[in-house]
């Protein structure tokens, strides 16, 4: 059967202070039930994108000026964030993980704030410490006192907590030791494998993402240069060159 699409970028121009156009009408699909990797180097224009899906531009001084973005055929251009997240839409944003001063648990529990079947908030608790078992360990921590990898994890749960239908996750391998980037990843597939989570994760390493991805699409300069399936992408020889750092 062919596959729903969640979310479907279509064309989108983005302008930061009125005068730097950043993203060159930008497309892209995100099936449900997906992994898909927006790649690219440095100022590519990824994280643009994802704040432009989630509308978090306004604060930049940046704005959508052509295009769409529609998540189940819908029109989500306007919407504020918090009602992006009651579709089902949660960002996990770079860098910014936890909130420093609250305990890993406080943090974890602020993912479930609009949600109003409140009995299941300890179900899917439970949940999270079970893809995270380091998080349960450190519950009662203030998150500004953990790991780079724990604050990492910390977010990914505290958005699993809001029950997503679909997590747009910038970065997550920023900064993080090999070891713990790839695991990082294995949690993300056995999410989107058992819970059936869609994502949307925007990379810098490449090859990471295109080992958990199953679709890709490279940006530079603001413009997709390259997409396909990631196993293609992971053949392509000038993704090896250029992005894998083999030739
Ligand atoms: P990174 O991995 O560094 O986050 P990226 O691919 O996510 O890179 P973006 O952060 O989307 O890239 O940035 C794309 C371009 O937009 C860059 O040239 C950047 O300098 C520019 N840019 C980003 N934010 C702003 C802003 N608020 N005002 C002006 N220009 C911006």
């Amino acid at each position: 059967g062919k596959t729903e699409t969640l979310l479907e970028v279509n064309n989108i121009e983005v302008i930061y202070n009125h005068v730097i156009l950043v993203l060159k009408g930008v497309s892209l699909n995100v099936p449900k039930g997906g992994i898909t990797a927006l790649l690219g180097g440095n100022g590519a224009g990824k994280t643009t994108t994802l704040k432009a899906i989630s509308n978090l531009l306004h604060s930049e001084r940046g704005e959508v000026t052509k295009g769409s973005i529609l998540y189940r055929g819908e029109k989500v251009q306007s919407l504020d964030p918090s009602a992006l997240v009651k579709k089902g839409v949660i960002q996990v944003m770079e860098g910014r993980h936890c909130f420093e001063h609250l305990t890993v648990e406080e943090n974890l529990l602020t993912g479930a704030y609009t949600r109003t079947d409140k009995g299941q908030v300890a179900v899917d608790l439970d949940m999270v410490y079970t893809y995270f078992p380091r998080l349960k360990e450190r519950r009662r921590s203030q998150a500004g006192y953990t790991s780079g990898g724990e604050q990492q994890m910390c977010a990914i749960g505290r958005a699993l907590m809001s029950k997503p239908e679909t997590i747009l996750l910038d970065e997550p391998s920023m900064g993080l030791a090999p070891q713990l980037v790839e695991q990082i990843f294995e949690i993300v597939k056995a999410v989107n494998e058992k819970e059936g989570v869609t994502f949307l994760l925007a990379e810098q390493n490449t090859n990471v993402a295109l080992r958990y991805a199953h679709y890709g699409y490279i940006l530079e300069s603001g413009r997709v240069v390259m997409d396909g399936p990631a196993k293609e992408l992971r053949e392509n020889p000038d993704v090896k060159e250029f992005y894998l750092g083999m030739s």
